[in-house]
């Protein structure tokens, strides 16, 4: 514990721990969960703008991936009309939101942080039925969620120290780091509390204020958030809740002449769209866009000859099938020196037959549904051209049922430029490439378009340093998976195709909400 005379006595950052599962009474408080978010489940949300709420016609029904059949819960899907009103009201709010002081602000992040931890197990119950994540994947992603609002709470008190500057005869001289304005915040759904969390509180905490739009499949785990927020007392108008679609109101909030900046985690393709129309200037728009794009991945595990393949091995299955692939940061290609190519094949095949496929909810479960229907089809499209681009040696197939179960697939024998070694498949598909040496293992990992993760396996000390060097990636690993950064200790962010390279849960990030005032006055 750490006291600082006149600050906010605070105890050390550190990670939120995750609940480990192999104790029966971490499973029982998940069970428990379970069956309250199941007497909640088919409920409404509305959107949330400046403190009212607002309905719409038609809604967003949100489907339980492991039984299309069951509806997690409805939301309002904003018109643009109310998109315009949400606009006006965060624009409203950050008059007086800019001059709320950064310790202040910090103290909403700390209490919703505290709720957060509190309703813990609660939260990672609805993910699990309304994403599909395991137990501990979804764990994950309410740690990861507390990590960010106890990381950024901190981080805007460091900030607001200013910049320093050098004194100067006869003047005062400081450098202080000022809000943005109205900023949007665009959401996936693979993380939807922790990723939805982060983007938001780090634009609110730096003084901003927000259009919270989350992804259409995760919206009641959004509307949760929301209610969290405002349990810890934020005052209206900071966030507002704006489900809607993409298709329908992306653009025109991303267009707006109000909006000063637009914080997006999602798909190469949206990520670019918005990058082209957030640089076209709006009648009445007095500023140039800031964008943050955190976009896709095609992460690759290199093994090296001289490695512990076992340990390899391991990794290669928990980071190519964890949440089924579903994960930026997924390996989605293991590039293996010829020596060891063989071997190791058949120890990520016998590793991969040892996960368990199932129901989310079920305690047992390594490996759930993916996402939609959309998914489900494209995904399994990309397997038949798996099995044109490479060697089948494990799944292929799905699961009969009410749930969009694809079996965990790995294909061997995949050239570096084939279809499925270059596309963010985003589904548990793994490519196995071989490489000649190590050079060529590097040279392989290299020649995608993304940047985002990757991992290397060996014991080589000069080939270590090399590929520190030499593999272009915006977070890499080595001897050990290439999932599970964390806030904090980890700060990710992709080059290339990835993104914009934000470096999320780290100590710049708030800077891209913020701009510096240079202020002197003569004395
Ligand atoms: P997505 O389809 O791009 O959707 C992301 C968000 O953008 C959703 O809220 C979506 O709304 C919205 N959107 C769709 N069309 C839009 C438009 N024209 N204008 C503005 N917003 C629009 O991505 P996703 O399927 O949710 O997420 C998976 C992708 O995210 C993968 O590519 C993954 O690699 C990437 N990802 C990257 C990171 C990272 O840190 N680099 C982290 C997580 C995920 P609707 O839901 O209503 O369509």
């Amino acid at each position: 514990m750490k006291f600082h005379g006149g600050e906010i006595m605070l105890p050390e950052y550190k990670n939120e721990p995750c609940s480990d599962f192999s104790k029966q009474e971490n499973v029982t408080l998940m069970l428990e969960a379970l069956k309250l978010v199941d007497s909640r489940k088919g409920a409404h949300y509305p959107l949330i703008i400046g403190g009212e709420r607002y309905n719409s016609e038609p809604v967003i029904k949100s489907i339980n991936p492991s039984n299309y059949d069951e509806v997690i819960g409805t939301a309002a899907s904003a018109t643009v009309e109310q998109a315009e009103k949400a606009i006006q009201c965060a624009a409203k709010a950050f008059e007086s939101w800019k001059n709320v002081s950064a310790r202040e602000r910090a103290g909403y992040l700390f209490k919703a942080a505290a709720i957060l931890r509190r309703r813990k197990f609660e939260l990672s119950a609805w993910m699990v039925e309304e994403a599909g994540k395991n137990f501990s994947e979804a764990d994950a992603d309410t740690s990861e969620a507390i990590d960010f609002l106890e990381y950024y709470g901190r981080q805007i008190l460091d900030l607001d120290k200013g910049m320093k500057v050098y004194p100067y005869p006869g003047e005062t001289n400081e450098c202080i780091y000022i809000p943005l304005g109205v900023g949007v915040v665009i959401a996936p759904w693979n993380f939807p509390l922790a990723i939805l969390t982060g983007m938001a509180s780090a634009a609110i905490v730096s003084g901003n204020t927000v259009v919270m739009k989350p992804a259409s499949n995760t919206v009641v785990v959004a509307a949760k958030l929301m209610e969290i927020l405002e349990e810890a007392g934020l005052p209206d108008g900071v966030v507002n809740f704006l489900p809607g679609s993409g298709g329908l109101i992306g653009d025109y909030i991303v267009k707006h002449p109000m909006v000063r900046f637009i914080n997006f985690t999602g798909s190469k393709g949206v990520g670019l769209r918005i990058s082209k129309l957030a640089g076209e200037v709006s009648p009445g728009q007095k500023w140039i866009k800031k964008v943050v794009l955190e976009m896709g991945g095609k992460d690759t595990i290199i093994v090296d000859n001289e490695a512990d393949l076992q340990a390899a091995a391991d990794s290669i299955a928990v980071s190519a099938f964890g949440f089924q692939g579903q994960k930026c940061s997924a390996c989605s290609r293991a590039v293996i020196v010829e020596d060891v190519y063989d071997k190791m094949v058949d120890m990520i095949k016998e590793r991969t037959e040892k996960l368990k496929m199932g129901a989310a909810r079920e305690p047992e479960t390594n490996v759930g549904p993916v996402i939609d229907k959309a998914a489900y089809m494209k995904i399994q499209k990309y397997i038949e051209t798996g099995k044109k681009e490479g060697r089948l040696i494990t799944g292929g197939g799905i699961q009969p049922g009410k749930g969009y179960f694809i079996q965990p697939t790995v294909f061997a024998d995949v050239e570096p430029d084939a279809v499925i070694a270059q596309e963010e498949i985003f589904g548990p598909v793994l490519a196995v490439i071989k490489a000649r040496d190590f050079d060529d293992a590097l040279r392989i990992a290299n020649n995608t378009e993304y940047g985002l993760t990757g991992a290397v396996y060996s014991k080589n000390r000069t080939r270590i340093e090399k590929a520190k060097r030499e593999f272009h990636v915006g977070n890499l690993y080595f001897n050990r998976k290439c999932t599970g950064a964390l806030v904090g200790v980890q700060p990710f962010g992709g080059f290339n195709m990835s993104g914009t390279d934000s470096k999320a849960g780290g100590a710049d990030y708030l800077l891209l909400f913020t701009q510096a005032k240079s202020i002197t006055e003569r004395l």
